[in-house]
């Protein structure tokens, strides 16, 4: 195929990776979990290779490598791991940079597990981990939190989720370079459409691919993309050797999902900006965020050519009479979906304080802006006037 770096963004999501003169147009699925050496001497050649191709399932599978070189190329990225989902390559990172004793910086309303293992669980308690969560937008203060001599990482949600509140990522990315340290994105929220964390000047890029990539709700899985191939080892590594690899079933649907991210993130972005519009006006939303606002505290990050590409799909608001108000809303939508998750084909709706954040404690949720009114709103690529009509007949019930 041609030169991937000359393509569109949507021509690499539909080429890169496999693109085929003959034979089937789409890989099969590779289901086998060893391969065949041609005598031992092949056998000794191929475990000697830095690739690992055609030994066991877990070290290489054909499926795997095809999405990795998909979203490498979507990321421009020297190579992409795949994971067993989100949290997978999450803690792939985690295991990967930080050591007994060390400090991570992140930011304060990064999805719930992604702090809540840090700061919870016994692994990374018993290695003596320290950390400091906090709104990574106010950039004096990430510089400041950095300083603490045994920061290792510092890792960022942007936007935040659920706040979407923005990062400028190239200003953080400075301050980790200067530090040596390296900076690793979460980049669920925007996909690779919307943002490339990596010509910001990040290091590492991880995506649930749960969510937008994937896009249809039907395949859990995550992915690091590394910059260097350096860190790409380093990566491969810390997932290969400690498991938690993509099944080949789960990486040939994200290989047909992430076709269409482009067509999808339109459209459902066009969608957001809709509804959006129609909350802001309506009498019994009390408050609304969308990135697509023009009062958006870091709307100078947001458009054509800025960080982030476009305001995503993504929008919180809080209905008037507060907690009771919001559930009175989820309770009544029928078009909309109560569910979590984000960034797919259908509407989905769900109260962070009560599911995704609830593993972090209340007053830390009240310190990230996660209020006990405030509902998360993924949209989807429906019909809009039946979105807005759904809304309209839940929120006359309110
Ligand atoms: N990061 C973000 C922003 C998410 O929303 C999620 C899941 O909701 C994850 C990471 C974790 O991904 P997974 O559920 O695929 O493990």
């Amino acid at each position: 195929m041609s030169d991937n770096n000359k393509l569109g963004f949507n021509s690499k999501a539909v080429h890169a990776g496999y693109h085929v003169q003959s034979g089937p147009v789409n890989p099969p699925v590779e289901r086998s979990s060893t391969y065949v050496f041609d005598n031992c001497e092949d056998g000794a050649r191929r475990f000697a290779s830095a690739d690992k191709k055609g030994i066991y399932s877990r070290l290489y599978n054909s499926n795997c490598e095809t999405l990795e070189k998909k979203i490498a190329a979507l990321e421009d990225g020297f190579g992409a791991i795949t994971t067993a989902s989100g949290m997978a390559a999450v803690e792939a990172a985690y295991f990967a940079f930080l050591e007994p004793a060390s400090h991570i910086v992140g930011t304060n309303s990064v999805y719930g597990p992604s702090r809540s293992i840090i700061e919870k669980e016994e692994f990374y308690k018993k290695w003596g981990v320290s950390s400091t969560f906090l709104d990574t937008s106010d950039i004096d203060a990430v510089r400041k939190a950095a300083q603490t001599p045994n920061t290792r990482m510092i890792f960022l949600e942007s936007p935040a989720n659920p706040t979407l509140a923005i990062t400028d990522i190239a200003k953080v990315a400075e301050i980790a370079h200067d530090l040596d340290i390296p900076l690793v994105i979460d980049n669920t929220f925007c996909s690779p459409y919307l943002q490339n964390p990596l010509a910001l000047g990040a290091d590492v890029v991880m995506h649930s691919m749960t969510k937008s990539i994937g896009g249809h709700a039907n395949a859990v899985g995550g992915v690091l993309v590394a910059k260097t191939e350096e860190l790409y080892r380093l990566l491969r590594n810390s997932v290969v050797n400690r498991g938690g690899i993509l099944s080949p079933d789960c990486a040939d649907l994200f290989n047909t999902g992430v076709k269409t991210l482009g067509l999808r993130m339109e459209r459902m972005q066009a969608n957001a900006q809709v509804i959006a519009d129609f909350l802001k006006n309506h009498d019994k939303i009390g408050w609304i965020k969308y990135p697509g606002f023009a009062d958006h505290p870091q709307a100078d990050l947001i458009g054509p050519g800025r960080q982030m590409r476009g305001p995503g799909c993504m929008l919180t608001f809080g209905v008037k009479g507060g907690y009771e108000g919001s559930m009175a809303l989820l309770n009544n939508l029928k078009l909309v979906i109560l569910a979590v998750s984000l960034g797919g084909v259908e509407t989905l709706i769900q109260h962070p304080a009560s599911m995704t954040h609830a593993g972090v404690p209340e007053e830390e949720r009240v310190k990230a802006g996660i209020s006990a009114d405030l509902v998360r709103l993924s949209i989807g690529i429906e019909d809009v006037d039946d979105l807005k009509a759904d809304f309209e007949q839940a929120l006359d019930k309110v």
